[in-house]
């Protein structure tokens, strides 16, 4: 790192750079000192607003930094707001709070890196090396990059958009050609994997004690919140409308037929009906419902699976299969008019939900 990116008013904006952590832990304050000392409770108060904003706004928002001692308090609210989230011990609000980070980062990686400076450059290869992403700039080039498949490939596995796919892209000498726009949606990504790592933390008890103050008015936040998303039919975490079984494309209508009817249903049709109703915003507990009427139903390996699926064993959180994929496995029963413009079944349902809405706004 160079000397301006290793000040804390530039780490603050990026808390989670390793540079960022080692910042914290010279400073030599223990966290017996952020739990309750008075010097730290605008971090403490900061954290809170950072878990608060993740929650209300979907996005952690970059802060007017004009001092060492404000960077200071910035770069100690985010160990505190991993804290509380951690407590407040809700999976899908982890993954909202670690979403809303990365997406907050990411912004800011967009303007630090559009300043036509050569810092634009520097800090684009800085990020790279963080999250060993191998990456050039094209010669001459200041916004064209070039990167090997093999890493855009590892970092693109949750892009779901058709522009990232592989064969959508130009590829040379096995080296993929992008934006530096795009190259820093990928940084997104790998910043979203380094925030969630290690979350929950295991906070003692009589820590989470003693914050109760601040997890208590989240988790009002949190339930007010769910109650107008819900009521809006959108999913918390991911803003994605849910649960309308009649725009679910006809290969998991007949894959959730079936497991109410009770047909044994193939190990590739579960993986995919569940990967999917999970993207779709239904809970595990209420994935695990459905399998009930399966004749070889077992409690406990369902919700192994199921979680294993959602995420919450790996760290990884499959997406449900392409529609390839899903005819190589037998599992593609339909070609109505709209499977024909799809690849993907979320991709069906997406669309099947957007044309209802414009009906519904038409009528
Ligand atoms: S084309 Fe795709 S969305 Fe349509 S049924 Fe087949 S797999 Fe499902």
């Amino acid at each position: 790192m160079t000397d301006w990116c290793a000040e804390p008013v530039h780490l603050c904006l990026y808390p989670f750079l390793s540079a960022a952590s080692e910042y914290v832990e010279e400073s030599g304050i223990t966290l017996d000192d952020l739990i309750h000392s008075g010097t730290y409770r605008y971090a403490r108060s900061r954290g809170k607003e950072r878990v608060i904003e993740a929650i209300k706004d979907g996005k952690v928002r970059k802060q007017a930094i004009i001092s060492n001692a404000q960077a200071e308090t910035e770069l100690l609210s985010y160990p505190f707001a991993r804290i509380l989230v951690s407590c407040i011990e809700d999976e899908r609000l982890v993954r909202r709070y670690a979403i809303s980070e990365a997406k907050g980062a990411y912004e800011t990686l967009l303007e630090d890196s559009s300043t036509g400076s050569s810092l634009d450059t520097d800090i684009i290869y800085e990020m790279s090396e963080e999250f060993g992403i191998r990456v050039d700039f094209l010669p001459g080039e200041r916004e064209q990059v070039q990167m090997p498949f093999v890493d855009y490939l590892r970092f693109t596995a949750n892009l779901r958009d058709k522009r990232w796919k592989l064969v959508n892209r130009e590829l040379e000498k096995g080296k993929v050609k992008l934006r530096k726009s795009e190259f820093i949606r990928i940084i997104q990504e790998a910043m979203y994997e380094r925030i969630k790592k290690d979350l929950p933390l295991d906070v003692p008890a009589d820590i989470c004690k003693a914050i109760s103050g601040y997890t208590e008015s989240i988790k009002k936040e949190l339930e007010e919140t769910r109650k107008k998303f819900g009521d809006a039919g959108f999913d918390f975490e991911s803003g994605y409308r849910v649960k309308d079984p009649g725009c679910f494309p006809p290969c998991m209508s007949h894959i959730l037929n079936n497991l109410k009817e009770g047909v044994n249903v193939p190990h590739s049709a579960r993986f995919a009906v569940t990967a999917f109703l999970l993207n779709v915003g239904l809970t595990e507990d209420e994935i695990i419902e459905i399998y009930k009427n399966s004749p070889d139903f077992d409690a406990d390996r369902t919700r192994y699976q199921v979680e294993h699926i959602a995420g919450d064993k790996g760290g990884v959180r499959y997406t449900a299969p392409s529609c390839a994929t899903m005819r190589t496995y037998g599992n593609c029963v339909g070609n109505d008019e709209v499977c024909e413009k799809v690849s993907h079944p979320l991709s069906y349902y997406k669309l099947k939900l957007k044309k209802k809405r414009k009906k519904v706004e038409y009528k």
